[in-house]
């Protein structure tokens, strides 16, 4: 269950938090279109809305009408190739002794099985096969024993993996984020209230200010009233695990996240591509949308060294086309990509054209848009892409194909272009998106390009020394404080 998904936690004053917790959604939609939803509360009681479907078709005026309260999370949910499984649309809500909960998540835990197991053995029921589940039922048997932040703590020193939550107990949102940082999670005011939110935008489109990053191994409070917030450093690593990919394609490029505007570091990207393997030619065309700043940085860095190439949109975006990436057959994959891309023939013919995008995961959309550009009546094709080859599965919330899918995986760069049938084609190193990211190597997880994770991971090589959690045993919460 690999999700990318969006997050968002809202404490206010005294106006229900429903309809801002739904524009944040709105902001957030690129992170998930599978489903959509939103838990409040009132002082008393929870409401729920949760529905599949795009945030503009999942609520209607009387839905948000409904979600009474001044304090809620929300979550949408990316779309997993597999069969669309209402039962893990989130926010995951549940009552217990102690009060009532509803998390959001984004990202992936690791060990998820081994907890499940042992709470179910405790006489946990399950209703679905998901992590945030796990969490949630984690949780509320800490919170029986202990404090909110206690509580939290415990659940934080189990799990094991990739999660960016915002959680809601009774009436207090809080956000969690692992110790890695792996997904990204920030806090922003308004004025008069809190929120936290995946992503900068969000907060952005709500008229708020961005306070800053959540940090990893942080846990953030909002008070009840939207007065203002508390945080604890729960965990502290040595060590970050951010997810480089989240600037490559994932997060908006308006939104900041770890301090640097999405936008500017893909242009970076696209300068550093220019740097490491710029190619002469007449014309750069970005793949629409995702390959645009870097073909931005890219150009610029290229007219910077005196080249005369041109910078075009060469190609035209259908964008009422979705979701070409996780159809289920390459060949609905192939005709998605013809649909949703058509060249303009008068910025091609007759010249040498380079297309820049931000990856190549099955190579469907290079392969296919190679022979579109040649059929136009390019003379050259040359492919450039932002980031590394991608060579290894995610198992950290993002849903990357297996590595039986991946063009890269076991074919160096040669085979590809072949395959691809582009003149000439280059990635970006890893080196190149370290430095460009400010990080140092080992405070990335580049997992999914070099094969080897961040994460103690099930028959997969790891970078590092990690530190994982043993589950069993001694669980009194009093023992870890
Ligand atoms: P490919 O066609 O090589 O399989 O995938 C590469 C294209 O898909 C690129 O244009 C890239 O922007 C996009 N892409 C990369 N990762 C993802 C993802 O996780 N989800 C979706 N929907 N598109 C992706
Ligand atoms: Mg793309």
């Amino acid at each position: 269950m690999h999700e990318k998904c969006g997050v968002v936690g809202i404490a206010l004053e005294d106006r229900d938090a429903a309809r801002p917790l739904y524009y944040s959604l709105y902001a957030l939609q690129h992170r998930g279109q599978e489903s959509a939803g939103i838990v409040t509360h009132d002082g008393f009681q929870q409401h729920s809305h949760v529905e599949m479907g795009l945030v503009g078709d999942a609520f209607g005026p009387d839905d948000l009408e409904s979600l009474n309260g001044p304090n809620g999370v929300g979550h949408v949910r990316y779309p997993t190739s597999g069969s669309v499984d209402a039962c893990c649309a989130q926010p995951f809500s549940v009552s217990f002794k102690s009060g009532s909960l509803a998390l959001a998540h984004n990202g992936n835990l690791v060990n998820a099985d081994e907890i499940r197991d042992e709470l179910a053995d405790l006489g946990h029921a399950f209703t679905s096969d998901g992590d945030t589940e796990v969490i949630a039922h984690d949780l509320a048997r800490n919170l029986l024993e202990a404090d909110l932040v206690r509580a939290v703590k415990r659940t934080m020193s189990r799990i094991h993996g990739s999660y960016s939550l915002t959680i809601m107990h009774d009436d207090t949102v809080l956000g969690v984020r692992d110790p890695e940082g792996n997904r990204p999670l920030c806090i922003g005011e308004l004025d008069d209230g809190y929120v936290l939110a995946s992503e900068s935008a969000a907060i952005d489109t709500l008229d708020g200010e961005l306070v800053r990053d959540v940090k990893p191994g942080e846990l953030v409070v909002l008070h009840d009233d939207g007065s203002g917030f508390d945080t604890y450093q729960l965990v502290e690593q040595d060590h970050t695990a951010h997810c480089f990919f989240e600037h490559v394609y994932f997060a908006r490029p308006d939104s900041t996240i770890d301090e640097t505007l999405v936008y500017d570091a893909r242009r970076d990207l696209g300068r550093q591509l220019w740097e490491e393997s710029g190619v002469e030619s007449d014309v750069v065309l970005p793949v629409p949308d995702s390959g645009r700043a870097f073909a931005s940085g890219y150009a610029e860095a290229a007219q910077d060294d005196g080249t005369d190439i041109e910078f075009a949109e060469g190609l035209m975006k259908n964008r009422y086309v979705g979701r070409t990436f996780i159809m289920p057959t390459q060949d609905e994959r192939e005709r998605a990509v013809r649909l949703k891309l058509n060249p303009i023939k008068s910025t091609i013919e007759g010249k040498t054209v380079t297309i820049i995008d931000d990856s190549i995961v099955r190579g469907t959309t290079s392969t296919q848009l190679v022979e579109l550009l040649k059929d136009a009546g390019a003379e050259e094709v040359h492919v450039r892409i932002g980031a590394p080859a991608i060579v290894s599965p995610c198992y950290m919330g993002i849903d990357m194909a297996t590595r039986e899918e991946l063009i890269a995986a076991g074919q160096d760069v040669d085979d590809v272009r072949d395959e691809i049938g582009a003149d000439s084609l280059s990635y970006l190193s890893i080196d190149a998106v370290a430095e460009t990211l400010g990080n140092a190597r080992d405070d990335l997880c580049l997992g999914c390009v070099t094969g080897e994770y961040p994460y103690d991971i099930e028959d997969e090589a790891t970078d590092r020394d990690v530190h994982r959690p043993v589950i069993g045993g001694d669980a009194s919460v009093e023992a870890d404080d």
